[in-house]
């Protein structure tokens, strides 16, 4: 088998890596793409319903742009702000549609483990030389393919931390099943009967729990009996609101204000520092129980939204001699780069095929997924980050090195403030929390 005639396979159809399939297609490296789904941005999808804080502008890849301009393509006006939704049908799905994509696309198509073609992790003899083997669950059966190179654009959607603040899930928190949700349930939509009239606690402090906050606040409007509460580990509620009207994106910085106005109406009983430890439930309810200011303290409720940020799932990875951060679990050169106690979104630096090398050569970790359990992913990193990444793979070094990168200033995503000595115990479990 000449490893070379064989495909450059990406892993995950998200926008990621469809700008992966862009670059690759701009170079004339033939590639596959495996998408768990049965459609595109499968996880995009699961938050269709919330509107994104960056503007077009940083939400399109160059490359893409490229091959959607060959088409009856209407490129979206650089300042709107996209919903998820909108994010998927006026960019994603039409890219996906090319002829450039669409034949090289395999959807319902699930990695369940990667290795190298009959060399297992502990073996150096001929490593680089043979092909990459995935081993992908379709509908009918497992199958076996074969790369030259792979990109992994598998996102960290599916795997959210849980509530406690450790990082373990809370005692009782895996037998909550019904009564809990984690991400950002379609409030105003189809998940509304579930939150009517309900009391809700809201455990995070980033953008997914201050938005289930939002949509939570309006659907008050229309059902006058629900209650709202909000937990998080920081000291103060205004850490959370980010850079207000300040901010260099708009979308984020009025989610910000709207929440603050929120909470300044009384509307929503915050609880802070608050540290979940313990799930309970009665007949219908759920008892929350933590400590707050250093004492036991009980929340009652109908229903708990856990927005307490995601985490990489690397299992898949297991036969791959792949280097990771023992912090963040991302490619192990970007972790200081991108570690959320010292870094905003915006201030992240240009980094691409140098800082994502694995030992494993030509195996690349690329979009949310690279940036490990770091909540301060923006899509224009991952664009320059696959520009890069492709440009290694075909050959051309010297733009694989030239990375460039011009980022919005922060404002959700922001580094934690100085530390006032007295909630240094609080204050670090923010470190990980969604943006
Ligand atoms: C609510 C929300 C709002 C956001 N707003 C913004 C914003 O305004 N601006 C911004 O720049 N960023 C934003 N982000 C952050 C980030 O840009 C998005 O999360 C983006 O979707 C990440 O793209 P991705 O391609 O890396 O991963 P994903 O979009 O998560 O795509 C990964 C794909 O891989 C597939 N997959 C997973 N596992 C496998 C497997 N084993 N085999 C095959 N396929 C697999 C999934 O089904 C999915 O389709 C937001 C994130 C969230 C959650």
């Amino acid at each position: 088998m000449d490893k070379n005639q064989l495909p450059t396979v990406i892993i995950g159809a998200g926008p990621i890596g469809l700008a992966a399939a862009a670059h690759l297609c701009k170079r004339k490296v033939p590639f596959l793409i495996l998408e768990a789904g049965n459609q595109i941005a499968h996880n995009v999808k699961s938050w269709r319903h919330v509107s994104m804080f960056s503007p077009w502008e940083y939400n399109l890849d160059h490359a893409s742009i490229d091959i959607l301009e060959a088409y009856e393509w209407e490129k979206p006006v650089d300042h709107e702000v996209p919903t998820g939704a909108e994010l998927i049908e006026k960019y994603l799905l039409p890219l996906s549609e090319t002829k450039e994509i669409k034949p090289h696309l395999r959807l319902n198509s699930h990695v369940l483990a990667i290795s190298r073609r009959r060399i297992n992790k502990i073996k150096n003899y001929s490593r680089e030389r043979a092909p990459f083997v995935l081993r992908v669950q379709t509908p009918h059966a497992t199958v076996v393919i074969h790369a030259r190179a792979v990109i992994d654009a598998s996102g960290t959607w599916h795997n959210p931390n849980p509530s406690g603040a450790d990082g373990l899930p809370a005692i009782g928190e895996n037998n909550l099943t019904n009564k809990i949700f984690y991400g950002i349930p379609d409030i105003l939509g189809k998940d509304e009967k579930k939150y009517k009239n309900r009391s809700v606690a809201v455990i995070g402090s980033g953008h997914s729990a201050i938005n289930a906050l939002l949509e939570l606040s309006d659907l008050q409007q229309k059902s006058p009996n629900s209650k709202l509460c909000w937990i998080l580990t920081k000291a103060k509620v205004e850490d959370a609101y980010g850079g207000l009207d300040a901010d260099e994106l708009p979308g984020r910085g009025k989610v910000g204000m709207r929440i603050k106005e929120l909470v300044d109406s009384g509307n929503i009983s915050v609880h802070l520092p608050y540290f979940v430890e313990e799930f309970e439930t009665t007949k219908d309810q759920v008892v929350i129980k933590g400590y707050q200011n250093n004492t036991n303290e009980h929340v009652l409720t109908d229903q708990v939204i856990v927005a307490t940020g995601l985490r990489p799932d690397v299992s898949f990875l297991r036969e791959l001699r792949v280097s990771l951060d023992y912090a963040l679990e991302c490619p192990q050169k970007l972790a200081s780069l991108i570690d959320p106690n010292i870094h905003r979104c915006g201030s992240v630096a240009p980094h691409g095929e140098a800082e994502l090398r694995h030992p494993e050569k030509d195996f690349y970790i690329v979009g949310m997924k690279s940036y490990g359990r770091a909540p301060t992913f923006l899509l224009a990193t991952g664009y320059e980050q696959v520009r890069s990444v492709v440009a290694a793979i075909a050959g051309d070094w010297e733009a694989a090195r030239n990375v460039k990168l011009s980022l919005p200033e922060s404002g959700v995503c922001g580094v934690p403030k100085a530390v006032d000595p007295n909630f240094l115990e609080f204050d670090r479990s923010d470190e990980f929390e969604n943006a």
